[in-house]
């Protein structure tokens, strides 16, 4: 890379593909990012890595592809996004814990859908697994199913009717804790990062204790955040020393961000200190 290049590097690091609820297929997201000129994705799927496989697999046209996950926690009823990077794909432990997060999805999708049966807005489960096709079920998919019936304006509306957090179809799921989420990525070899914090509600309550379980890095740059919103996140991670991360949390759609992919980005640089930040990790566990 050349000296200008690597200045103007730019990194993507949370995205979605169809093997959770985003609309873009891996390899569909690839070259997006291609042609956005980004240097850097990080595919952070909902309790899945096969997108990730499947992006990997796709020989290389010099974009880097970072392993990622976004594991959904919940901490004191308040919802934690925990996203990883860069840790081995094939550890035991995580994949134990993505295969039963993906139950658990479907099995609250089935409630969802029951519910929604109740209030009078009746969508198929069929429809909903078409439309998740082989990723993991999210929300968005019954959103979809509810707008495709004419039962919502749009995804938004959706959420704000029917699906949103204690709106009438809402269903809790099985509490993942995020220091578990934490413990399991660090045992994969990567590194955590609490995802859009100015979603959960108390975070700068919670983010010490999250720090002592070993969090590595905080989402400072989302398109939801502000410049002020930055600024103090930012102090945040300069006080706890976290690496400050960020992406866009693209969807292929509008979604809930309203931000295309690239949109908000940060250096390369982030995704080099994400690896040595793992690397380190992984040394002094084994006592090097
Ligand atoms: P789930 O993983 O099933 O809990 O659904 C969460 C997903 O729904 C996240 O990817 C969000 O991007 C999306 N989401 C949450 N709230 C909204 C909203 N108000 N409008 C559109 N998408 C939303
Ligand atoms: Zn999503
Ligand atoms: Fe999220
Ligand atoms: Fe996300």
């Amino acid at each position: 890379m050349t000296l200008d290049g690597a200045l103007s590097a730019q990194a993507d690091l949370h995205t979605h593909t169809t093997a959770s609820d985003g609309l873009l297929s891996p390899a569909g997201l690839v070259g997006l990012a291609g042609q956005r000129g980004l240097s850097a994705i990080a595919i952070t799927d909902h309790d899945t890595v096969e997108g990730v496989e499947e992006a990997l697999a796709i020989p290389s046209s010099g974009l880097v592809v970072v392993a990622g996950v976004e594991l959904s926690c919940s901490l004191g009823g308040v919802d934690v996004h925990m996203l990883g990077y860069g840790f081995d794909l094939t550890a035991r432990g995580l994949r134990a814990v993505l295969a039963e997060r993906a139950d658990e999805r479907r099995s609250r999708a089935a409630a969802i859908v029951e519910r929604l049966g109740s209030l009078g807005a009746a969508v198929t489960m069929d429809r909903v697994e078409a439309l998740a096709g082989s990723g993991t079920i999210g929300r968005p998919h019954i959103a979809r199913a509810l707008v495709e019936a004419g039962l919502a304006t749009d995804v938004g509306d959706a959420f704000e009717r029917y699906l949103g957090t204690g709106r009438p179809a809402y269903v809790e799921r099985p509490v993942l804790r995020p220091d578990r989420a934490i413990g399991e990525i660090h045992a994969a070899g990567g590194s955590a990062v609490l995802a859009h914090p100015l979603y959960s509600e108390g975070y700068g309550d919670f983010l010490p204790g999250l720090v002592e379980c070993g969090l590595d890095g905080l989402e400072v740059v989302y398109p939801d955040h502000t410049a002020e919103t930055r600024r103090s996140l930012s102090i945040l991670a300069s006080r706890y020393d976290l690496i400050e991360t960020g992406g866009t949390d693209f969807h292929g759609d509008f979604g809930r961000t309203g931000k295309g992919l690239g949109e908000t980005t940060i250096s390369f640089a982030v995704v080099e200190q994400l690896a040595e930040r793992a690397s380190r990790r992984r040394s002094i566990g084994r006592g090097v």
